[in-house]
């Protein structure tokens, strides 16, 4: 029964981690892509995929994993590189204190992720510079995208989300977002059937983002009472009609 539950999520979770993909052009012939692992269930996930991908893909690409050990305390340093032992996978982890360099700059009880985040992206898209990596994957998914665009409509006043394909700014880096049209819930059950050695995400001892966590219980109230709106919202995200917005600098109104 169970084998049947897991074959069943994982067919569903490749077919949705190809159709984005190839939705968005994110994997060209020869690319070198760096999969970000923080060792939480989307970043398993997501390099389980592209595994699959590229087993049965009609194009080359080459997949390194990449961890950045932050130097939290307690962090679990031997259980990525041997899981990916096991797996086969080249892999590399980047060590850096980032934990002391947040905690001596933010004074205590306020907030670390925003800098740490920031510190952690200059470090992974150093690496992926000085390793030719042509593409940087991340493990966000779909309801990651929803939430995102109610915190910047909420907070930010901005009409925009997370997308599956972002070049920076400089356009030296691409990044993409293969589990971008996933559910959450089918990958924590995917990650629960797979017992990947999930490593816990509040060992800096931060806060989750207090903003975030309440959109998330509100989508998810939306969701217990119209099952279905969590996906329209992310479907609604690929069909915008600026003319019925109110953006002169998208659509001329004259
Ligand atoms: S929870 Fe901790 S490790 Fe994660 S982004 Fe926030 S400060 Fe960084």
């Amino acid at each position: 029964m169970q084998d049947k539950a897991f074959n069943k999520l994982q067919n569903k979770l490749k077919h949705l981690t190809g159709k984005a993909i190839a939705d968005f052009n994110m994997i060209e012939e020869g690319d070198k892509i760096m999969v970000c692992l923080s060792g939480g269930k989307d970043s398993f996930a997501m390099l389980d995929m592209l595994l699959f991908l590229q087993k049965k893909a009609p194009i080359e690409f080459e997949l390194l994993a990449v961890n950045l050990d932050q130097k939290q305390p307690g962090f679990p340093e031997y259980i990525l590189p041997e899981y990916l032992t096991k797996l086969g996978v080249d892999f590399h982890i980047i060590e850096q204190d980032t934990y002391s360099i947040v905690k001596n700059i933010i004074p205590e009880g306020k907030t670390t992720c925003g800098l740490c985040s920031r510190l952690r992206r200059g470090i992974l898209y150093s690496f992926a510079e000085e390793h030719n990596c042509s593409k940087i994957a991340l493990g966000h998914h779909r309801d990651d995208r929803v939430e995102t665009l109610f915190l910047n409509m909420f907070f930010g006043s901005k009409l925009k989300s997370m997308p599956p394909k972002l070049f920076s700014d400089d356009r030296k880096h691409t990044v993409i977002r293969p589990l971008s049209y996933c559910a959450e819930k089918d990958i924590l059950a995917y990650a629960n059937i797979a017992n990947y050695p999930i490593i816990p995400c509040n060992l800096c001892g931060s806060q989750d983002n207090m903003q975030r966590q309440a959109i998330k219980m509100m989508l998810q109230d939306w969701e217990k009472i119209n099952p279905g709106r969590i996906e329209n919202i992310s479907r609604s995200l690929k069909n915008v009609v600026p003319s019925h917005l109110a953006d002169t600098t998208i659509y001329k109104f004259n």
